[in-house]
């Protein structure tokens, strides 16, 4: 009881697909298989947006999709789908149908019962608009769940009734506040109630998940929208109750503050530069840093630089803690952030020490700097230093060549 979209009447042209993710489709097909482009990239080649990555479903099994396509893998334990590698590192993922995990939470899964139907598939995933099928068959677009007239609509709605959905798999909340932030789309009456019942239950999925989605959220290219809507679904505090007393008031202007330097992250990205996870991390916390701080009295100069630094390692890992960063991400964060007492307690004069500038982070640091508005390299340009990092690097190089033959 789908409805089918034909090729007339929708906008998906073959032209907008990737060239690889066409091949995987058009072989399954040929021998016989149902060939679905599924997910983020239908959605976004919809909206006019250019996808990710393709994801394909079919009703091959993943050891009959192996067997098609001898460059891929099996991955996944519960779930396995397969991998097809393409020149350049670029992967297409191929899932069999599956059907809705949550009905049968014993994890001893059968191999026959984890697979389904497209309208089973269809149904298990999160939202609408991340439910619509392209068919290679016959270029139609397959949708079970209104998922095309939500998208017109502007509309982030989950798939069946939110409240279960959010309850048995919270991240969804999460999913649903990042698609409605990168659209601009509104959330449904539904699925915003249960985004404001079931927020609080994210604390019981995994950290690894949890992170993962929030760093997704942060480095997606609309980390400054995803912001303002954490924040007025509570979600943000849901994560993160420890921003709750800087960001949480309706006219905070340290969450204004926080806003707008992920809207430099956001913009930085769309002009496709790479902005390090630790730097975006740092500039989410950077205001309710700055209001901690206050309450301490840096003095200026070398000593308060060495208070401010040591007091970071403290400070940010605090504000961090309920989501668990990757440990290497936050000492970064914390090494980065440290280097601002540089600019924050500078006293007149001042030039970088070499030993500073010599550091693997400095860049980082500088680019850090750059998006709280301060110039880092300007105190670091004193001749001197530049000169001794030099010769720092050339006695380096010399001695690594001896004692490793
Ligand atoms: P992006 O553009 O960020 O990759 P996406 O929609 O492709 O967005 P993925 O995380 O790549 O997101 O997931 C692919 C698809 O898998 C989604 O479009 C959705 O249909 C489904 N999906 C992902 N996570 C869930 C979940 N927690 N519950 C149900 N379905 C999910
Ligand atoms: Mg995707």
């Amino acid at each position: 009881q789908p409805t089918i979209i034909p090729r007339a009447e929708h906008t998906i042209s073959r032209k907008d697909i990737d060239n690889d993710a066409l091949k995987v489709l058009y072989r399954l097909r040929s021998h016989g298989y149902l060939a679905y482009l599924v997910g983020g990239g239908v959605r976004d080649v919809l909206l006019g947006r250019k996808p990710k990555d393709f994801d394909v479903a079919t009703d091959a099994r993943p050891s009959e999709v192996r067997k098609l396509f001898r460059n891929s893998r099996i991955i996944g334990k519960r779930f396995r789908l397969i991998q097809v590698f393409f020149r350049g590192g670029k992967i297409i993922e191929v899932s069999t149908f599956r059907r809705p995990s949550e009905d049968d939470e014993d994890e001893v899964l059968s191999e026959n019962n984890e697979f389904g139907t497209p309208a089973e598939d269809a149904l298990r995933r999160d939202l609408t608009i991340n439910a619509l099928f392209y068919n290679i068959a016959d270029y139609s677009v397959v949708d079970y769940v209104d998922g095309l007239a939500d998208l017109k609509a502007g509309r982030i709605r989950a798939v069946g009734n939110a409240d279960v959905r959010f309850h048995r798999d919270p991240v969804r909340v999460l999913r649903a506040v990042r698609h409605a932030a990168r659209t601009g789309f509104s959330l449904t009456p539904d699925t915003l109630e249960a985004v404001q019942n079931h927020r609080g239950e994210l604390c019981l999925c995994p950290t690894s998940r949890v992170r993962d989605e929030l760093m997704r959220d942060l480095k997606g290219g609309a980390a400054a929208a995803w912001v303002e809507l954490a924040h007025e679904t509570g979600v943000l505090y849901s994560l993160l109750s420890t921003l709750e007393p800087y960001y949480g008031a309706p006219d905070s202007p340290q969450r204004a503050r926080a806003v707008e330097l992920l809207a430099q992250v956001d913009r930085a990205l769309a002009q496709g530069k790479d902005v390090e996870e630790a730097v975006v991390l740092c500039l989410l916390f950077w205001p309710a840093l700055e209001e901690l701080a206050a309450e301490q009295d840096f003095p200026p100069g070398r000593q308060g630089r060495g208070q401010w630094a040591l007091w970071v390692r403290d400070a940010l890992p605090s504000l961090t803690e309920p989501v668990a960063f990757a440990k290497r991400i936050l000492e970064r964060a914390c090494q980065i952030s440290g280097l601002m007492g540089f600019v924050k307690l500078a006293s007149p004069g001042q030039t970088m020490p070499k030993k500073v500038t010599a550091r693997g982070y400095y860049a980082t640091a500088c680019e850090l700097a750059a998006f709280l508005g301060w110039n880092l390299e300007s105190l670091g340009s004193a001749a001197p230093g530049k000169g001794a990092s030099k010769r720092r690097r050339r006695r380096r190089r010399r001695k690594p060549r001896n004692s490793k033959a």
